[in-house]
């Protein structure tokens, strides 16, 4: 079973996370906490008006949140803020096992949804989105004063 959570995609985001670093400036960013795990995590970024063209991530935390915070950076960049809240409800939805998984438009990141099987981990999972949408939401924010 533990095979299906920790699939090579995972190891290698945990092992090598992408867009790994603190972004300065950033036009927004959040701090995500999951105090079921342990896991931290900053998530910064970079806008041009509705559309994100950068995003990195800080923090500490188990394999699954790290990887998922490193799949999210990837998967989030280029797109607009819609199309980036969009993908983390099909996210949500995957790792809760309340949809399946769509591997076409999740790529990757349907590797985490083994988490299913393991309530505890889906937080680790979908820790780093929720981070995302806070800092989207202090970017939009910072715009809009
Ligand atoms: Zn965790």
């Amino acid at each position: 079973m533990l095979d299906d959570l920790y699939q090579d995609v995972i190891l290698d985001h945990n092992r090598r996370p992408r867009n790994f670093g603190a972004m300065e400036p950033s036009d927004g960013h959040a701090e995500g906490h999951n105090p079921l795990c342990g896991d931290c995590v900053t998530v910064f970024v970079k806008t041009d008006g509705e559309r994100i063209v950068d995003v990195t991530f800080t923090g500490n935390g188990c394999a699954i949140s790290t990887a998922s915070a490193s799949m999210m950076t990837e998967a989030v960049t280029g797109k607009t803020v819609a199309e980036a809240l969009a993908l983390f409800d099909e996210v949500q939805g995957a790792v809760r096992g309340d949809a399946e998984p769509d591997d076409e438009s999740l790529g990757e990141i349907a590797a985490l949804c083994g988490v299913k099987d393991y309530p505890m981990r889906v937080k680790c999972a979908t820790l780093a989105w929720h981070t995302l949408k806070a800092a989207l939401e202090g970017a939009t924010v910072a715009e809009s004063d």
